[in-house]
């Protein structure tokens, strides 16, 4: 499932993921260290619908063209994923906080 939207979303967001994992975080839903590229994701993702996955890959992959969460990171989301708040809505319906940049 991650490798697929991961491959998906590179060619569109012109970027590549050097390295993911999925592990346990108990206030994030995914995180990008922005020296290594390394993206990890919520394990919790899991039991999220498919779309909600989506727009966290999304999300983080963002990361590497804007690191903040800023006029410029909402414009980018905006072009690449139209609906990403309804999504991130059914996220926040969790007790999880959305991300942060590690
Ligand atoms: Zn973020």
């Amino acid at each position: 499932m991650i490798p697929d939207l991961i491959a998906k979303w590179e060619p569109i967001l012109e970027v590549s993921v050097p390295r993911w994992n999925i592990k346990r975080m108990k206030t994030k839903w995914g995180s990008c260290n922005r020296e290594t590229g390394h993206i990890w994701f919520n394990v919790e993702l899991a039991k999220k619908h498919p779309g909600c996955l989506e727009y966290i890959v999304v999300h983080e992959m963002t990361h590497y063209l804007e690191r903040n969460h800023g006029e410029r990171f909402t414009k980018l989301m905006e072009r690449f994923m139209p609906n990403w708040r309804s999504l991130r809505d059914q996220l926040n319906e969790a007790p999880l906080a959305e991300e942060e940049w590690a």
